[in-house]
């Protein structure tokens, strides 16, 4: 396996890989596509291992529910690379995601795998004229589905044999042995236009998906057989020896695998209703209403070059005083990495204080600097 280093952050297209790790403020990253999401105890920690030896030390998990880690160098991503192939199997070409418990979610209208698995099968070929972002989604419609993450196709289970398939910004109705067929040539239009191309630069689509509510991973699933609890990891972050720990305690609990799922959790399954608890002793985020699920927070001057505050804990010290409803994004500078969006306030770390961002981006000017104890008066005070 050969690496292609690295490529520069933020250019369009660009996506950070095992191969092709992404140059940022604190190092390479590199994004690991785990073959269906899926590891046991024992990989997660040995994942987490890998990062302390070839990088800083701290594992994350996305807001699409996949690994990533930080801080690799020029030398250390490739034996970084060798040893997580060495370790689990991960998988390349176009992305076609399904939901975490496909197949196990007895809420789900179909089970979308085998769709998946001929779309990513038919698409070896062509994914090579593809950007890396294009996504597909399959979705069985079910209790934890994809609905509210972005895609260029979506196929959506709506009753026996009915699909809906949207390709940017259309949808219409199909059937299911439609489609496979349906996909690739939108993929082969996308594909035309040329590399870095997206659904939305097809032309005329104009009719607008309508997106069911998904909810939260964090909490107990009911499955096919079974149970399955979700956590989450503070800020979409943790440590090798707090992910060493959680794989102990998951091993003596007996479950044998875990789920990447969206909104930076993880699915534990087969698991006790005590895991829970336990997973909340080492820190994990156990319920859906934590004020932690509405922050995030990149490692700042914990780890990054370009950062001016440790803005997990700023993000940590606020989480019991965000009101509800709000959304708080801790930036540790203005290129907002963890979250590249608007946020009810981002609080972006500067040379000579914190930037107070209302209702817009990390990068945008702020409307007032504050110092490290006027934070919490300034979330508490009426926003607008
Ligand atoms: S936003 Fe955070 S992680 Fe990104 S460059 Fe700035 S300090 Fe580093």
């Amino acid at each position: 396996m050969s690496i292609v280093l690295p490529i520069a952050a933020y250019r369009r297209g660009a996506c950070p890989s095992l191969d092709a790790p992404m140059q940022t403020g604190d190092g390479l990253l590199s994004r690991l596509r785990i073959a269906g999401g899926r590891m046991s105890p024992a990989q997660l920690s040995a994942i987490a291992a890998l990062a302390a030896e070839h990088g800083n030390g701290l594992v994350e998990i996305t807001a699409r529910g996949n690994l990533q880690v930080r801080g690799l160098t020029p030398a250390s991503a490739a034996p970084f690379a060798r040893a997580v192939e060495a370790l689990i199997a991960i998988e390349r070409g176009l992305v076609v995601e399904t939901p975490p418990l496909a197949g196990d979610d007895p809420t789900e209208i179909a089970d979308p795998r085998p769709l998946a698995a001929s779309i990513r099968a038919a698409s070896v070929l062509l994914a090579a004229r593809l950007g890396p972002k294009v996504t597909v989604v399959v979705d069985g419609n079910g209790r934890l589905n994809r609905s509210q993450l972005k895609a260029d196709i979506r196929l959506t289970a709506i009753g026996s044999d009915q699909w809906a398939c949207a390709v940017g910004t259309r949808s219409d109705v199909i059937l299911r042995n439609e489609a496979l067929m349906v996909t690739l040539r939108a993929l082969r239009e996308i594909a035309d236009i040329g590399l870095g191309a997206r659904a939305t630069d097809l032309p005329g689509r104009a009719v607008l998906p309508r997106r069911t509510k998904n909810i939260s991973p964090i909490g107990a699933f009911a499955l096919r057989r079974g149970n399955a609890i979700g956590i989450a990891l503070p800020f979409g972050s943790s440590d090798q020896a707090t992910l060493a720990a959680l794989a102990d305690v998951a091993m003596s609990h007996g479950i044998t695998e875990f789920r990447l799922a969206p909104h930076h959790a993880l699915l534990a399954i087969g698991a006790p209703a005590d895991f829970a608890s336990d997973a909340a002793a080492l820190g994990f985020i156990t319920d859906a209403a934590d004020p932690r699920c509405r922050i995030s927070a990149c490692i700042g001057n914990q780890g990054c070059a370009s950062g001016y505050i440790p803005a997990r804990i700023i993000a940590a010290r606020l989480a019991p005083v965000l009101p509800p409803g709000q959304t708080l994004h801790v930036s540790g500078c203005a290129k907002g990495c963890a979250h590249p969006r608007r946020a009810n306030v981002t609080l972006v770390g500067q040379v000579d204080g914190y930037g107070l961002v209302i209702d817009g981006l990390a990068g945008d000017t702020p409307q007032a600097l504050l110092g490290a104890d006027q934070l919490e008066a300034a979330l508490t005070a009426p926003l607008g």
